[in-house]
């Protein structure tokens, strides 16, 4: 598999800092990212993400904080870039639409369009409040057709405006949805999407005049006009890469895995098709769409002010932690519900327990009883006979853990292809009880007691040691820091680390360091 392949988030509109909802997507979109280097080589994959930066909200926000728009995105997109370095989002790229580069990409795109003949001038017509200097929808307005910001009537007012003929391209854009059970997926929203473009969709006004916003991307062929901040925001997908490789974004679109959430999936399914059709482009691989947070089971969003800050959780527990919660607890596609006390039981009971006491009684048993050598290969403890052997019970055990930890690699592999990062997550889970369990089952500790069965010891010894290679190879898109604690502790380097089990960790020589606690339980709820 050696076919490249470009992942994005979408670009986050920077009015309000991150929260735990944005997050979430940019680590489901990082979790399949790392999946892909690991299969498809690092050089095979691009992974794109950024920060949203015009438009007339952002301009109002800015300047209610005193300040210039340029200034307060300057600030605005450090603070998203750094939680998204904090929490180990591997991207490759971090664009900001207020990148001269990606202006100039957006102008580019603009002139093919318009030469192509698909934006035309026309008269937009809206409800206009004065004072806020901007349209309203009705459903936006107060009884009466009041502005709810100064609670006066709006003006029907008319005013020139440049036009995507987003309508001519609508059957085109519903035949691929339709042919292509995985463009648009789960599919919900494949379903969603469909009905939307059932019906006539009308042009997209692509422009605002300067003498109402100026703070934009200047159309090429109008001076007096500046495009549509989601015009412009769309193409931050493919403008940085295409500075040095500029027949990137022609190249790559078939094989874009957009991430985004719900929400913005019309403008993904209706808008961006067109968008790039009209541009005489391709349309991308698959958007892939996840649901909304909940937080004491009302939506995450900045408008409601009910956030969760995923920088706080990354300085009190680490950058995994966030990680390994939100990616097993939501279903990708569904709405999920985040909460402080769900998020330390997982703690205690999958990280502290399962996985951090596995690694600390394995090593712990290999540091005692072998002094830290690896003095058999895996994979014979079933085969040993030494007057003791396994019994039957325990060599059940043993087999239900080899068959657990052989096939985990390639079942872990098709859910996090498939989007299941959570069904990824529970399956590794349920190797590491099997690991448990064998260690229940052969009672090394026990054995240990007598010098005759001091082969059989090491053997188990050096399965488990095999499996926690494994496992924490598998987990290293999930949770990097762990994953490279755990592979320092057993000695190995990033080529053995990717090994299949029965290849990695060899007796001859090798030797694993103490453990060290990874993941100390918590008693109490954190104060928030
Ligand atoms: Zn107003």
């Amino acid at each position: 598999m050696t076919e490249p392949i470009h992942v994005t988030t979408a670009i986050f509109y920077c009015n309000a800092p991150p929260h735990v909802g944005s997050a979430y997507e940019a680590l489901a979109a990082d979790v399949f990212a790392r999946y892909q280097r690991r299969k498809r080589g690092k050089s095979n994959v691009t992974f794109l993400t950024g920060t949203d930066e015009h438009g007339e909200k952002l301009k109002r926000v800015a300047l209610a904080q005193g300040i210039e728009p340029k200034a307060f995105t300057d600030r605005m997109s450090a603070v998203f870039r750094k939680a998204w370095e904090g929490l180990n989002v591997s991207f490759d790229y971090f664009v900001r639409t207020t990148d001269p580069a990606h202006e100039k990409f957006v102008q580019e795109m603009l002139t093919r369009t318009h030469q192509r003949g698909d934006i035309y001038f026309a008269d937009y017509q809206g409800l206009y409040c004065v004072g806020c200097e901007r349209f309203y929808t009705e459903k936006e307005l107060l009884q009466g057709n009041l502005c709810p910001e100064h609670n006066r009537p709006v003006e029907l007012i008319t005013e020139g405006n440049y036009f995507l003929r987003l309508e001519k391209y609508r059957e085109q854009v519903r035949a691929h949805v339709a042919r292509n059970p995985q463009f648009i997926r789960p599919e919900r929203y494949r379903n969603e999407a469909l009905k939307m473009l059932a019906e006539p969709v009308g042009d997209l006004c692509i422009s605002r005049p300067k003498s109402r916003l100026d703070w934009g991307v200047e159309l090429p062929f109008d001076a007096n006009y500046v495009a549509y901040v989601w015009y412009d925001a769309f193409w931050a997908y493919f403008s940085a890469p295409s500075i040095d490789d500029p027949g990137f974004a022609a190249r790559m679109l078939p094989r874009t895995e957009h991430f985004i959430g719900k929400d913005i999936l019309k403008t993904h399914a209706v808008y961006w098709p067109a968008i790039l059709l009209a541009a005489g482009m391709t349309l991308p691989g698959h958007i892939n769409v996840h649901g909304y947070l909940n937080f004491g089971g009302a939506r995450m969003s900045k408008s409601s002010g009910n956030v969760a800050d995923p920088v706080s959780y990354e300085k009190v527990f680490g950058p995994d932690v966030l990680r390994y919660f939100l990616m097993r607890e939501v279903v990708f596609g569904l709405d999920g519900d985040f909460s402080d006390e769900r998020l330390i039981q997982r703690y205690n009971a999958d990280l502290a327990n399962d996985l951090g006491n596995l690694v600390s009684r394995v090593l712990s048993m290999v540091t005692r009883y072998c002094a830290g050598e690896v003095r058999a290969s895996p994979g014979v403890a079933t085969r040993i006979d030494l007057g003791y052997g396994l019994p039957a019970a325990a060599a059940e055990k043993a087999k239900e853990f080899y068959d657990a930890i052989i096939g985990l690699p390639k079942h872990v592999d098709a859910l996090v292809d498939g989007l299941d990062f959570s069904g990824a997550l529970l399956a590794i889970w349920q190797a590491l009880g099997k690991a448990n369990a064998y260690i229940v089952a052969t009672e090394p500790f026990n054995l240990v007691k007598d010098s005759k069965n001091s082969k059989l010891v090491e053997a188990i010894l050096a399965d488990l040691l095999e499996m926690l290679r494994v496992t924490a190879s598998l987990l290293e898109p999930f949770m990097p820091a762990t994953s490279a604690k755990i592979l320092t502790m057993l000695n190995v380097d990033a080529q053995t680390a990717g090994k299949s089990f029965g290849g990695g960790i060899q007796p001859g020589g090798h030797k694993v360091n103490p453990p060290v606690a990874l993941f100390p339980r918590i008693e109490k709820p954190r104060s928030a």
